[in-house]
């Protein structure tokens, strides 16, 4: 037995052991305990909303573990509490994750005042990404105003860090016209800031063009609100410099948004698409659970891959089936009075 109470208080009192295991209990598959994750989310809500929410991205390499040390030492240095969480599209899939490896962020890691924690390490995308979500939200509750949400850019989880942040902020490392073909024109696009990172050294000219490519490049692109024009900056993660001016790239752009209500409606905007995403994956399992669901799939799947029967009735036999239109009744599949003759979309 979880208590509650005792987990809800500790939060709200900024103790890390309490969130580590309140973000335990929300991330469990076991339904029991992940209903008792949801109950303290739900106590904590009106403690949420109070951090500012920034995503960081690049491929692997480009110094991201480095330059999240750097960020988040500078803002302990200002008085800030900061959470480093992840979305590893990889630990979906196989149950690595990163951030998992002890020798990263060493001294971020050490500090008080920092709470830094891997990635849900399965489920699909969608799942982690929404676990790390309720991740932030009880970050939120404990007191940390900075989430850092880091993931690898490998082109598919960028997204779902967008969709949970108030900033995306894409690393980038010097080497020019290459480098920005490398880059998918979906994933610039969510980039509110470009740092090119390894601003340095042997690399500091090469940096300068690629700064100088990607403004170009960023110049060109449709913009996610119209408060604000993506910035490109460089920093040197490993020397400590330009860490600053990012940070205060962040204020300037959530001020932007905040001063035209963008702010707020990306919030809103992204906890419906949450939602959603709940639903979809939850009807989803809950499809493939189904007796009758899984006593035709084999068949169908068969001859939709044989090309006899299309993808679309096959879709509408076994939606049927869900929905207990075929088959024996069972009592989930009872229709309610409003459910119509079966002609509504599912
Ligand atoms: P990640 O895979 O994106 O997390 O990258 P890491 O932070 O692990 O860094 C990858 C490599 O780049 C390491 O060898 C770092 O020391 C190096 N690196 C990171 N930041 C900088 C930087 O600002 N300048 C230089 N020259 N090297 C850096």
């Amino acid at each position: 037995m979880t208590d509650v109470d005792a987990l809800v208080r500790g939060i709200v009192e900024g103790d890390r052991r309490a969130l580590a295991r309140a973000i335990t209990l929300v991330e469990s598959t076991r339904a029991d305990r992940a209903a008792t994750g949801a109950t303290v989310l739900d106590r904590l809500l009106d403690r949420t909303g109070g951090a500012a929410r920034l995503g960081i991205s690049g491929a692997p390499g480009v110094g991201k573990s480095t330059f999240i040390e750097a960020l988040g030492l500078h803002l302990i240095g200002e008085g800030h509490r900061v959470a480093v969480l992840a979305v590893d599209p990889s630990s979906a899939r196989s149950g690595g994750s990163i951030l998992g490896d002890k020798t990263r962020m060493e001294e971020l890691v050490r500090s008080e005042g920092a709470f830094i924690r891997p990635s849900p390490s399965s489920g699909t995308l969608g799942g982690v990404a929404r676990r790390t979500r309720e991740a932030m939200l009880l970050c939120e509750a404990a007191g940390f105003d900075v989430v850092i949400v880091e993931t690898v850019g490998v082109g598919q989880s960028e997204t779902a860090v967008d969709d949970m942040v108030d900033t995306f902020c894409l690393l980038v490392s010097p080497g020019g016209g290459d480098q920005l073909q490398g880059i998918k024109r979906g994933i610039m696009e969510l980039a509110d800031l470009v740092v090119v990172n390894k601003a340095d050294g042997d690399l500091a000219a090469a940096a300068n063009h690629a700064a100088s490519d990607h403004a170009a490049a960023v110049h060109l692109l449709r913009r996610k609100s119209a408060a604000w024009a993506p910035e490109v900056l460089q920093a040197s993660a490993i020397e400590g410099r330009g860490i600053a001016e990012v940070w205060q790239a962040v204020g300037r752009q959530r001020a932007a948004l905040a001063e035209v209500g963008d702010l707020e409606r990306r919030r809103a905007g992204q906890a419906t698409a949450w939602l959603w995403s709940e639903v979809t994956d939850r009807l989803t399992t809950s499809f493939r659970r189904d007796p009758e669901v899984g006593r035709l799939l084999p068949e169908l799947e068969a001859a939709v891959g044989d090309g006899t029967v299309s993808p679309t009735t096959a879709a509408l036999r076994l939606l049927d089936a869900y929905r207990g239109l075929t088959g024996p009744v069972t009592e989930r599949s009872l229709p309610t009075p409003s459910a119509g003759s079966g002609d509504e979309d599912a």
